[in-house]
């Protein structure tokens, strides 16, 4: 990879390159581990279930001077793709990409990646994670500051009803309601429309009436039953409906989009700005949930964000099963981003993961998710617990 030259203020460019090598140094060592994280339930989805525990990778950047930076993968082979693929793309392509070069040539790595390794969004995403996180440290900024700078210091968090023991999420969506939160997001399509409807139905009986419920299909539905299910739905006026159908039915979520009074969220269907743009011109939903893993990077989900915007398209910050590290890079992106102001759903690491990776808890108060104000990330991977979690590591 060539890194970027740039002219500043007449200087020749390798005084310059000299300059930042000696500011921040250059990628001396690369770590990739594959963690095994037990999680507290089992949960169910349209698209498949999770259960015992959930596999993601760790990456860790280093230079000479000491400086480190974090980045995290959480693939999920029905979403988005496998632990072992992502591994090997940064292990085996991204890391010639990356050693040896000035960790402040962010887009130039991120180019050299692209011309690499087709997919393989969460490698990408982990990558661009670690960079910002190492170049935060090194400049002693937040990575929301070098995202265009916080627009919002404070994000609404929902957490998600997935269990098939429902008498376990009721419990847990009251005791999430004592610690403030106000959104709540019923996995749904999983089983029969019936225990859908009666789910939701004991819900709004058992909840405050200012806890706003939404509901995810992960795809669930068939698209010739679709409609009529959800007009059943709306009964009980869902915040959003996401992603009803399966990724690839377009056509059909266009249609629900154009007949259902309730917002339609794409997840799914919508991974990249590319997607962003047809989405917007054939209008398959009212709203795009955004996730660092789906558009393989910050950067890139700021983009999506900036092409829903210019279609008045609302936006969510997603996630996948992720720990509290890779929550901290949807976090920046979204505290940098207007019009991701539909809230988020970084709730993994405090409530589904037996123990999260941090050298701290993950920063929630009141129901929001409070934006770090520290350098890079805002808060450390725990390295000696993170051995504990383990199970292959290349570096
Ligand atoms: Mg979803």
């Amino acid at each position: 990879m060539r890194p970027v030259h740039l002219s500043v203020n007449g200087l020749p460019d390798a005084y310059r390159e000299i300059t930042m090598s000696l500011l921040v140094g250059v990628v001396d060592r690369m770590t990739v581990s594959i963690v095994d994280l037990p999680v507290v339930s089992k949960r169910s989805h349209g698209i498949g279930d999770v259960a015992n525990r959930v596999r993601n990778v760790i990456l860790k950047l280093e230079t000479k001077d000491g400086l480190v930076g974090w980045g995290e993968a959480s693939p999920w082979p029905v979403f988005t793709g496998s632990v072992e693929g992502t591994s090997a793309a940064l292990d085996v392509y991204f890391r010639p990409l990356v050693i040896g070069q000035n960790p402040m040539h962010i887009t130039a790595v991120m180019e050299a990646t692209e011309a690499t390794l087709v997919g393989h969004f969460e490698a990408k995403a982990a990558l661009e994670m670690a960079l910002y996180d190492l170049v935060g440290k090194a400049v002693g900024l937040p990575v929301s500051e070098l995202l265009g700078g916080r627009c919002r210091s404070r994000i609404p968090l929902s957490i998600s009803l997935a269990n098939p023991d429902f008498a376990a999420d009721l419990e847990l969506a009251k005791r999430v309601y004592a610690d403030g939160l106000r959104i709540l997001k019923v996995k749904m399509g999983f089983s029969d429309h019936r225990f859908d409807l009666d789910r939701l139905q004991v819900l709004r009986e058992e909840l405050p009436s200012d806890m706003e419920i939404r509901v995810d299909y992960n795809q669930g539905m068939k698209p010739y039953e679709a409609l009529k299910r959800l007009r059943d739905i709306e009964v009980f006026q869902p915040g959003f409906i996401e992603q009803p159908v399966p990724a690839k039915e377009w056509t059909t979520m266009t249609e629900l989009t154009s007949k259902l009074d309730t917002p339609v969220m794409a997840d799914e269907s919508v991974f990249s700005p590319v997607d962003a743009i047809r989405a917007v011109e054939r209008r398959i939903a009212n709203c795009f949930s955004i996730k660092v893993m789906k558009s393989g990077g910050m950067r890139h989900g700021q983009e999506v964000a900036t092409v829903a915007n210019a279609g008045g398209i609302g936006c969510y910050g997603g996630d996948m099963f992720e720990t509290g590290l890779a929550h901290l890079a949807g976090v920046h992106m979204i505290a940098a981003t207007p019009n991701i102001s539909l809230g988020c759903e970084f709730y993994q690491a405090s409530y589904y993961l037996k123990q999260d990776l941090l050298t701290k808890p993950f920063p929630l108060e009141n129901g929001e998710v409070v934006v770090p104000e520290t350098p890079g990330l805002g808060i450390d991977v725990d390295s000696d617990r993170l051995k504990e979690f383990i199970v292959d590591s290349r570096g």
